[in-house]
């Protein structure tokens, strides 16, 4: 019997004419978003501007929706529903996907300037799960913005450019790093030392911390702020530069972030062209995964219900129906599979770069600790449909049992009621500065959150 062993090939040796010819193409639009999109805030404003060329426009409650009709509701500027109106009733569910659009880096602290040694420099905080001896010594790039008191809110994005300075965090040379060197990793380079070099040339005059003043008269030279409008600004440190394509076989893609704007991308991009679907199509981009979903943006937020609430208004449905009814994929990535360290996973159960997206029954840790887990009626229907629309998908599960683990929205979703499974893409070096996928597995993620939307 030809199909009594699950043998899947590599995804390459079982791609179509079609799947080849979208690929390259896909991911060239998705390296243009990730360049244009590094943050949360940044993935919004993006998101809207293509999608509002697509006939998107900003949902309003009460308004007047048909099928087909594609409307967006911005939280904050920092995280982001979009929605196709189906051709079903909301009583009868929607297809959900929600991916997140933070990723882990260097935040920069409230009163952040200070001077050392006649160096001045900004402090940060550290943003979600990172290796602390990963930031030191790479380029790294200011983002977010600075609001005045005047109401003006100045977007901030300097080490983009090729003409732009860039930022970093020194390390200690290796002639002098014997103490260090007997460290963990862990405590080799700490929170408070990832203090990002702003300039060393001071103010004319005299009188004291004159490289601080030298570099506040810049950016009042610039932006027109004070030190006190830093206090209270949102600021972060991302790894500068452009996505680039690796190995000689240009297969992979290096980023920074594709936790997980790489689901992000894949699960807005086929909304655009969308035709009207059976079942309205939802697609959320949630901020503060990283730091666990928490928070006005985070997918936790109430943002979610009340959207979902008046949507469900307008068709006179009840929003626990409505939820009752729907499907989420949750999409996020997988950690793919490293030979380098083989012995945190189970090989059998890990997804795999070129095996296409992966399908997460459960995360949590240890005993399944934190665990949304989806069930097996839920995980046959999207397996179904994947298979039908030749969708190239595989499992993933985070790391040997006891190895350690990690959570996603799905379980936020499911509390909500809503059938939810996870699926994405798998990253190797995953909240590193650079992050690698595969063409193949980002190309087949949008393809699965297409076959989704337009599932029946
Ligand atoms: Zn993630």
């Amino acid at each position: 019997m030809e199909n009594l062993i699950y043998a899947p090939k590599n995804g390459f040796d079982r791609l179509n004419e079609t799947d080849r010819a979208e690929l390259e193409s896909y991911c060239r639009r998705y390296m243009d978003f990730m360049d244009a999109a590094k943050t949360e805030r940044e993935s919004v404003t993006e998101t809207i501007r293509i999608a509002e060329q697509h006939g998107f426009r900003e949902f309003q409650a009460g308004m007047a929706l048909q099928p087909g009709d594609r409307v967006y509701a911005n939280n904050r500027g920092k995280s982001i529903i979009f929605a196709v109106i189906g051709r079903e009733p909301l009583s009868r569910g929607c297809h959900i996907t929600a991916a997140h659009a933070d990723s882990p880096r260097l935040d920069i602290k409230p009163n952040p300037l200070c001077e050392d040694s006649e160096l001045a420099f900004l402090k940060t905080h550290y943003y979600g799960g990172i290796k602390k001896y990963q930031w030191t010594t790479i380029p790294l790039a200011l983002h977010g913005v600075i609001t005045t008191q005047d109401g003006a809110v100045h977007t901030v994005t300097i080490g983009e450019d090729e003409s732009d300075p860039i930022f970093c965090v020194t390390d200690l040379l290796i002639h002098l790093a014997a103490d260090q060197m007997k460290k963990t990793l862990a405590d080799g380079v700490t929170g408070e030392n990832l203090r990002v070099l702003m300039g060393t040339q001071p103010i004319e005059g005299e009188g004291s911390d004159r490289v601080k003043k030298n570099i506040l008269s810049l950016l009042h030279e610039k932006y027109g702020i004070v030190e006190e409008d830093l206090l209270s600004a949102e600021l972060t440190m991302v790894p500068a530069g452009k996505c680039r394509e690796v190995g000689l076989d240009r297969s992979m893609i290096s980023a920074y972030g594709h936790d997980d704007r790489v689901c992000v991308y894949a699960e807005f991009e086929p909304l655009l062209d969308l035709e009207t679907p059976a079942y309205t199509a939802v697609c959320v981009l949630a901020d503060k995964e990283e730091i666990g979903s928490v928070g006005v943006s985070g997918m936790q937020s109430q943002f979610f219900e009340n959207f979902m609430a008046d949507l469900c208004d307008i068709q006179d449905v009840k929003l626990r129906h409505c939820l009752a009814a729907s499907t989420c994929l949750s999409a996020d990535v997988s950690n793919a599979y490293d030979p380098l360290y083989a012995e945190t996973c189970d090989k059998q159960n890990n997804s795999r770069l070129n095996y296409g997206i992966s399908l997460c029954k459960y995360t949590g840790s240890r005993g399944k600790g934190g665990a949304s887990d989806a069930s097996s009626e839920l995980f046959n229907k999207i397996r179904t449909i994947f298979n039908r629309a030749g969708v190239l998908w595989q499992i993933a599960e985070l790391g040997k049992v006891d190895q350690g683990g990690g959570g996603t929205v799905a379980a936020y979703m499911a509390n909500r009621n809503i059938d939810t499974l996870d699926a994405g893409v798998p990253v190797l070096s995953m909240h590193a500065p650079m992050e690698l996928v595969s063409k193949l597995d980002a190309y087949m993620t949008m393809k699965a959150m297409r076959a989704f939307y337009l599932a029946k």
